[in-house]
């Protein structure tokens, strides 16, 4: 059975502690310049609650903001300036190349019918992070195209249920979904298989809602039970 491979970007094919933190300090005066609190206030609040509203912008909107809304052009271009961009090559190190190099090796070996980079950051972050590492690296990832997901449905962000009845309808195989955060992950879908990318824990999940693993190596492990486990049920059925 052919697959379809859905991998998120920050904090699975790259996952720069530099650009991390100089994106959440974006976000904070962000917060900060649209509800007038203090930079300090913000930061407290915007890392404590953002995750649960699966957005800094949704937390804006939804809890912070009464009068007014903010849009998603207007969070990526403050956040995402050309400053930032401009940076990205000279902040990309050693560790990032190896992990990416690692992951285009582990993908051209998956033998997907198709590969999206299925993120929730803007295009114009992910073309010049996936430039500058296909570069710095030598190494492709033989992407079939890069989906920024707010983008393309309207200002919804990963984990809307909806994005992923989209993506459902779109890939009529099999998905395999990567994301390094565990609420992102899509579960109780018949069609798709989860995986959880967390290179810090040392021991499996048990859970059943999706398999972990902690290096893209691991993935061609684990891709073989996948498919060892799909064909005891193709042949049960
Ligand atoms: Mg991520």
């Amino acid at each position: 059975m052919g697959f379809s491979i859905l991998i998120d970007f920050d904090g699975v094919l790259l996952n720069n502690s530099r650009l991390n933190t100089k994106i959440s300090d974006r976000c904070d005066r962000y917060f900060s310049h649209k509800t007038g609190l203090s930079l300090q206030m913000s930061k407290k609040i915007n890392r404590t609650y953002y995750k649960k509203y699966g957005h800094t912008l949704n937390l804006l909107n939804e809890k912070m903001l009464t009068d007014t809304k903010v849009f998603l052009e207007d969070f990526n271009d403050y956040v995402y300036d050309n400053k930032l961009l401009g940076e990205v090559k000279w902040d990309i190190n050693k560790k990032d190349i190896f992990t990416f190099k690692e992951w285009a090796y582990v993908l051209s070996k998956l033998e997907a019918d198709s590969i999206y980079v299925y993120s929730n950051a803007p295009t114009v972050w992910l073309e010049e992070c996936i430039s500058s590492l296909e570069c710095l690296s030598s190494s492709a990832l033989g992407l079939t195209n890069v989906v920024s997901v707010p983008e393309v449905n309207d200002g919804l962000f990963k984990p809307t249920p909806l994005v992923y009845d989209r993506m459902d309808t779109q890939l009529s195989n099999h998905i395999v979904f990567i994301d390094d955060s565990e609420q992102n992950l899509p579960i109780h879908r018949e069609n798709w298989t989860n995986v959880l990318y967390d290179e810090n824990v040392m021991y499996s999940s048990k859970s059943k809602d999706y398999t972990t693993i902690h290096s893209p190596k691991d993935m061609l492990s684990k891709m073989k039970q996948i498919h060892l486990h799909q064909k005891v049920e193709d042949q049960q059925s």
